[in-house]
């Protein structure tokens, strides 16, 4: 798995739920198909007036969500931007052309109501729930960066074992410390709520 496959699989998918987030803090969601993707990135369609257009406007924080039928989890960070204005209008044309029922919802020229975003540095995470053990890992769409989350196992381990034994995955290796082994782990904190000794830690650091 890498960004560029994930990036596949969002095409796909097809309706994608995108999230902003409005002037009072509230989470907004919206399903959104009038999308263009290319190699290292994607551009979308909205209405300028519309608060999905104001709210990204206003601080551009996106993430995306996708579930495929295989169970398999992509969601996708980013900063969303417009695109440059020299685009603007080849970019809608793209959009209406692979997405021809829009040309229902916005007919003839009133898609110059339109804006295109375009999202070209992002953070991706890959989560597939269909296999034993599950899987999961992140990846970067250009200047994206990965945050951290998840559990780690600090040097005061005891070796009790009594996290493995509560771990649903069985991902955490015997050692020196004991391990978790990331790509496999669910985030799900039984490890963290059953050491004896604090040692297991929750990254970000809460
Ligand atoms: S967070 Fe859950 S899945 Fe991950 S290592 Fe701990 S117990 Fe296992
Ligand atoms: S429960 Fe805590 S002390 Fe025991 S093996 Fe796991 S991390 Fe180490």
């Amino acid at each position: 798995m890498d960004a560029k496959t994930c990036l596949e699989k969002l095409k796909l998918v097809g309706v994608l739920s995108f999230a902003t987030v409005d002037g009072e803090g509230n989470p907004q969601i919206r399903c959104i198909s009038a999308i263009h993707f290319e190699e290292d990135g994607f551009y979308f369609f909205t209405a300028r007036g519309k608060d999905f257009c104001r709210e990204l406007l206003e601080n551009g924080k996106l993430q995306i969500l996708a579930y495929t039928r295989f169970k398999e989890m992509i969601r996708l960070s980013a900063k969303a931007v417009p695109a440059p204005e020299a685009e603007q209008e080849e970019k809608i044309d793209t959009i209406f052309a692979e997405q021809p029922y829009l040309a229902n919802v916005y007919p003839g020229d009133t898609r110059k109501i339109g804006i295109i975003f375009e999202v070209k540095n992002a953070e991706m995470e890959y989560f597939h729930l269909g296999v034993n053990p599950i899987f999961r890992e992140s990846y970067t769409l250009g200047a994206g960066t990965i945050q951290e989350k998840g559990y780690f196992i600090t040097d005061g381990c005891i070796g009790c074992g009594t996290c493995r034994k509560s771990c649903p995955q069985g991902c955490i290796v015997q050692g020196k410390p004991y391990h978790i082994q990331q790509e496999h782990c669910l985030h799900c904190g039984s490890c963290y709520e059953h050491c004896p000794v604090k040692a297991v830690r929750k990254r970000g650091g809460k």
